[in-house]
């Protein structure tokens, strides 16, 4: 059973069926101007209309990328200004950050921090939406109010927030990407009324002359399902294996923090990844955190940041996952460890 919804998502039927056929009639190049060519066009801009009203946004607002990654590269590193960004964003964030704002042991961002930068001169702010490993939730409406008083445009990666929360977030600029909502890999969308000052594509008039490149039109069709289709999450089962965890004496990432219905990051007694091993042999697939830093032996930047030391275990839930089979597996592995470590 799979808990790494954050890592990636699995695409439903309905997605991959409208990829597949997507890829058997409208794999002409959307920017040909035969009537083969329109119809991958008109394609493309159903998903894009689709993706725009989730977003509260026009549909021209909407640049279509190769992912969430390409997206923050292309907003931070074409930045005319410093950038300033959370402690424990995303590497593909951290990657362009001059400065960093602290976060308090909950991983909240230090609104004191931002205010008083803001008053030091000109930045581009950068805060996600919500942490990948943790699911702690930025107050991004706060934030957004001090960079508009102080006329500091904001960047906003809302990678994990759009498709698992149900309303829109406001920044001069979003991430998104597909594969965290049912969509295919490889497919993401920076939204922005204005482009950034400088493309990061170039050579090509595609996106209206914002980002040069051949538009993947099927993965862009299976976007706007993923999207169309994506459900309402709860955080039912979310907060039973949380309260199991818990009772086993687990320490609950962000635990004081607002967070995403589906993610739980707990810390036990015994090392995550031994942990995450034991419940692989159960069959249960969870994570010790993000899974661009996990396979390596570095600790996770987002908890060292947040002043907690240990390797976590990280359940991402899907919208139907149930808590159960994790629950029964976890005690297994749990009494194991303790009875080996006895
Ligand atoms: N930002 C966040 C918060 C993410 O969780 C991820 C994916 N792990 C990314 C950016 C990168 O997304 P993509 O795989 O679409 O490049």
């Amino acid at each position: 059973m799979y808990f790494d919804h954050n890592a990636t998502s699995p695409m439903p039927e309905v997605v991959r069926s409208a990829i597949s056929d997507a890829m058997a009639n409208h794999w002409a190049n959307p920017s040909s101007p035969h009537r083969l060519g329109q119809a991958a066009a008109i394609a493309v801009q159903r998903a894009r209309s689709i993706v725009a009203d989730r977003l509260s946004v026009r549909p021209k607002d909407v640049t279509f990328t190769s992912g969430a990654t390409e997206a923050n590269a292309w907003v931070l590193g074409k930045s005319s200004l410093p950038v300033l960004a959370a402690s424990t964003e995303h590497p593909s964030v951290l990657e362009w950050a001059d400065e960093v704002i602290p976060v308090d042991t909950n991983g909240v961002v230090d609104l004191d921090a931002i205010e008083r930068r803001l008053r030091a001169g000109p930045v581009l702010v950068s805060v996600m939406a919500a942490n990948n490993e943790t699911g702690v939730i930025q107050p991004i409406a706060d934030v957004r109010r001090l960079c508009q008083a102080a006329g500091a445009p904001l960047h906003c990666d809302a990678t994990q927030w759009v498709g698992r929360m149900p309303n829109a977030v406001a920044a001069d600029w979003l991430t998104v990407s597909a594969h965290k909502l049912g969509g295919p890999r490889g497919v993401g969308a920076l939204i922005g009324e204005e482009p950034p000052p400088e493309m990061l594509l170039r050579g090509g008039s595609q996106e209206r002359g914002r980002r040069g490149g051949t538009l993947n039109a099927p993965g862009i069709v299976g976007f706007g399902v993923a999207v169309e289709h994506s459900e309402r999450f709860s955080s039912t089962e979310r907060d039973r294996l949380e309260g199991f965890c818990r009772s086993r004496g687990a320490i609950i990432v962000g635990g004081g923090a607002d967070r995403l219905p589906n993610t739980l990051c707990a810390l036990f007694k015994h090392p995550g990844d031994m942990v995450v091993a034991g419940l692989d042999l159960e069959g249960i697939f969870a994570s010790t955190g993000s899974a661009c830093s996990s396979g390596s032996a570095q600790a996770s930047h987002v908890l060292d940041a947040m002043g907690i030391r240990g390797v976590p275990v990280r359940f991402s839930l899907g919208p139907h996952t149930p808590a159960q089979p994790a629950i029964d597996a976890l005690q297994r592995v749990l009494d194991r460890l303790e009875s080996a470590c006895a």
